[in-house]
């Protein structure tokens, strides 16, 4: 018999025609029906969701859900909206994902090794000067949180040439990369990194983790990036810094509040690169094969993928 299954997400009708489309075109026995066109009776039978940043209210209409699919990475907003709820959520693990981020990060690491941002000024105001150049050994990179997305860019930039450490909770072991974890690993990482990369989810440890106080470990001159969440960095307590001299540059990616609202201050600092949120989006044609594998999957043994571990907030 055939299985449904339902697609839920708040993007706009071209996107989620493209997704369904898509991901249906790799299964056979799942039909794969939007939201807004399941019945009543449908409803009490779904037990499987696909989800783009979804109404929370219609995934607790669904009686019988076991798990949902994220279409994307970052499940936070979920996992936050959604405490109390039974089914498991499966986040988007697609290592196309891990690559184009590791690429973000290597792109924007190299913008801040090489001092674009200083250029950029220097040429705004006709500055013809010569900055010193670091070699690339010298340069010491700090990645906070070593999961997919971390571990994948940490390799990168090692290949590169450039001297890495990292940071997550449970201690990693990469090869060619001192790696910590704990609040003194935490102090190591942050007192030895030049440029310090955020890859932490957003959970209750990780919120404004990069505060006032941890800001202050960071070198003179050091710069960050942040390509996780918003809220791992107390934005206020970020530009103080940059506006002191201690800090030099912030690449963001993601903020507190998306899309950065006009009167943020953030807009106005030239210590600062704003990106709106692009560091690594989903690619709709290899997370469709990995949806689509992960729905054959359940429905033949009845095996629910890697979801993320409530207590943890991951
Ligand atoms: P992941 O595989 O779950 O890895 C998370 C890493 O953070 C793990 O190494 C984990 O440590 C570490 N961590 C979590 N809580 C910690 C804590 N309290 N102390 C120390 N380390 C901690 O996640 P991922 O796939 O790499 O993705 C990371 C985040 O990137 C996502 O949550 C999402 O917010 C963001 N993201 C952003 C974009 C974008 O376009 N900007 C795109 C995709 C994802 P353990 O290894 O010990 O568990």
């Amino acid at each position: 018999m055939t299985k449904q299954i339902v697609f839920i997400g708040q993007i706009s009708d071209k996107e989620k025609t493209a997704w369904i489309t898509s991901i249906q075109a790799q299964l056979t026995g799942v039909n794969i029906i939007a939201y807004e066109a399941l019945s009543p009776e449908q409803k009490l039978n779904i037990e499987v969701a696909i989800v783009a940043n979804p109404d929370p209210k219609q995934l607790t209409e669904l009686p019988k859900l076991v798990w949902i699919q994220s279409l994307w990475a970052g499940v936070e907003r979920l996992v936050s909206e959604l405490p109390n709820t039974k089914f498991d959520i499966v986040r988007m693990e697609d290592p196309n994902l891990a690559e184009t981020m590791a690429e973000a990060v290597v792109a924007w690491t190299f913008y801040l090794h090489r001092d674009m941002p200083k250029y950029l000024q220097q040429q705004r105001q006709k500055i013809w000067r010569e900055l010193d150049l670091v070699e690339l050994k010298d340069r010491r990179i700090g990645i906070l949180g070593l999961g997919i997305l971390g571990s994948t860019s940490t390799k990168k930039l090692r290949l590169n040439g450039f001297n890495v450490t990292g940071w997550s909770r449970k201690l990693a072991s990469i090869e060619g990369v001192q790696c910590f974890n704990g609040k003194d690993g935490l102090q190591k990482v942050l007192t030895q990194s030049d440029i310090l990369v955020s890859l932490l989810p957003l959970t209750h440890e990780t919120q404004h983790l990069l505060n006032d106080h941890n800001l202050s470990l960071l070198p003179q001159g050091a710069s960050i990036i942040n390509f996780s969440r918003g809220k791992v960095i107390d934005e206020k307590a970020l530009l103080s810094h940059l506006e002191s001299g201690h800090l030099n540059h912030a690449v963001l990616d993601v903020f507190k509040i998306e899309p950065l609202p006009v009167d943020n201050a953030l807009w106005e600092s030239p210590k600062v690169t704003i990106l709106p949120h692009i560091s690594a989006p989903t690619n709709t044609r290899t997370a469709s094969k990995l949806v689509a594998k992960n729905l054959l999957n359940y429905f033949d043994t009845g095996e629910i993928p890697n979801a993320i571990d409530r207590t943890k907030g991951y």
